[in-house]
């Protein structure tokens, strides 16, 4: 086969029309997918084909078929889950990712991606005001992050233990105590089972999920050896953040690593509103976050941070003879992070916040706090409506009385279409969850969302009645 330039051109034009279709159509389509799965994968359902097929027809055939199982994940009307959508520079800048096709692992061989995502580092270090010299890491989102960031606290402790995990491994070594508090993020538990930790000792929270110092106090009394502390700066159902200066100061007081789960919250340090709430985050030893929620680019992309760039290093390096490493001392990209291979998913990240600037990334994160509060508001106002958090960031918790009112309000709902809210079940109680995490979201979308509450929640109380 033969490396004939134009024939991207139709393939390309056919994947930049069908994008096209399906950006202009976010603004006025129905959140939720129009089929299941199962009638996607019966319109999939074919046999590996036996001939090659023209490279443009291949594309105008995936975006039909895939068409009706797409939800608007990138509409300013989905509140699913914790989900951005994606910023018009950070889409067009993962294009150029693929085109230019980076193996992003070395900086001797990929010096241009490897210096932006460097310098995506760097401005990520300055907004957030963490450490300047801190060792950056670009994952595949939040759960690898938070596995970067533990996996250097694990070599860390151990080796002040006299183990050393790289080379002993952990059977036979100190027995490694992981505190976090009980509203910890899944992710971070699988993280903790891929290092071979096991599960945390749960530590009481506040009624908003935070973290108490008083018990986390008395939690790290009783331990004596090596010892991990895993804050979280955005709880999922309320927004809030862990006292940081004092669980830091605590956990450093007793010789643990502190790792702070900012898988979105990690954002609100971009802002002066937020800087009493996270009073103390720079103090910790690593951060994880998401890109591909607060920030706006697309999936996939977490953000690894370590403070001290020789532990991460010392996780993740790897030296051998075929891999030429860059002479300057500086570490390759490969070296923070698990893959050896990889795209260069730092470079929208870049592209994102070149395009915002800094205040334009402050003003995202601001406008979705803000609008966060005007939904909540909005909200509390309609009849039998609980909000459950103090709505302090981005996330709001909502109960319609009864769990069963709740779960079928919120079933309602995602079925009417106008929008996407998740339920979930926050303190024992059946929850509709908001997160306000797309950029484009605005005040008309806020009034769409109250009034598709206020529907769903009248079908249900009509079917009550009609039901008695
Ligand atoms: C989303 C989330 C994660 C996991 O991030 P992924 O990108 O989905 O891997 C971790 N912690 C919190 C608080 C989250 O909201």
């Amino acid at each position: 086969m033969t490396f004939r330039p134009e024939d991207y051109r139709a393939p390309l034009e056919q994947a930049v029309r069908y994008a096209r279709e399906w950006l202009d159509s976010l603004p006025s389509r129905p959140v939720k997918p129009a089929a299941p799965v199962d009638q996607l994968a019966a319109a999939f359902a074919r046999p590996l084909p036996e001939e090659p097929a023209d490279p443009a027809a291949v594309v105008a055939e995936l975006a039909t078929l895939a068409e009706p199982g797409l939800m608007a994940i990138g509409s300013g009307r989905f509140f699913g889950w914790v989900m951005g959508g994606t910023l018009p520079a950070a889409l067009s800048a993962d294009w150029l990712v693929s085109a230019w096709d980076q193996n992003g692992g070395l900086r001797y061989a990929t010096p241009a991606t490897a210096a932006i995502e460097e310098r995506a580092g760097a401005w990520i270090l300055d907004l957030l005001h963490l450490p300047a010299a801190s060792a950056v890491g670009f994952t595949t989102g939040g759960t690898m992050a938070n596995f970067v960031g533990l996996a250097a606290g694990r070599g860390a402790v151990l080796g002040a233990a006299g183990w050393d995990v790289n080379r002993d491994g952990l059977t036979g070594s100190p027995r490694v105590t992981v505190l976090a508090g009980v509203e910890v993020h899944i992710s971070v538990l699988l993280a903790l089972r891929y290092l071979g930790l096991g599960g945390p000792t749960l530590v009481a929270a506040d009624p908003q999920g935070r973290i108490r110092p008083d018990a986390l106090a008395e939690a790290l009394s009783a331990v004596t050896g090596p010892c991990l502390v895993v804050l979280q700066a955005g709880n999922l159902h309320s927004g809030a953040f862990d006292p940081m200066r004092e669980c830091i100061r605590l956990a450093h007081d007793a010789g643990a690593w502190a790792h702070v789960d900012g898988a979105f919250g990690l954002w609100a340090a971009a802002s002066p509103r937020w800087a009493s709430a996270l009073d103390g985050l720079d103090t910790a030893d690593s951060w994880a976050t998401d890109a591909h929620k607060t920030l706006n680019v697309p999936y996939d992309c977490g953000i690894a941070v370590v403070a001290d760039a020789a532990g991460i290093r010392s996780a993740f390096g790897a030296q051998t003879s075929y891999f030429v490493q860059d002479d300057a001392g500086a570490a390759d990209p490969m070296e923070l992070v698990p893959e050896l291979s990889r795209r260069a998913r730092g470079v929208p990240v870049w592209a994102a916040l070149r395009s915002l600037g800094r205040s334009g990334t402050v003003s995202l994160v601001e406008g979705l706090a803000d609008n966060a509060r005007a939904l909540a508001a909005g909200l509390a106002a309609l009849p039998g409506v609980e909000v459950l958090n103090d709505v302090v960031f981005t996330q709001v918790s909502v109960s319609f009385g009864t769990d069963d009112r709740t779960v079928r309000v919120t079933q309602a709902l995602i079925d009417g279409g106008a929008v996407w809210m998740s339920g979930s079940v926050w303190s024992g109680r059946a929850v509709l969850r908001i997160s306000v995490s797309n950029w484009s979201t605005d005040a008309a979308d806020v009034a769409v969302a109250v009034d598709a509450v206020a529907q769903a929640l009248a079908t249900v109380t009509t079917a009550a009645t009609d039901g008695e």
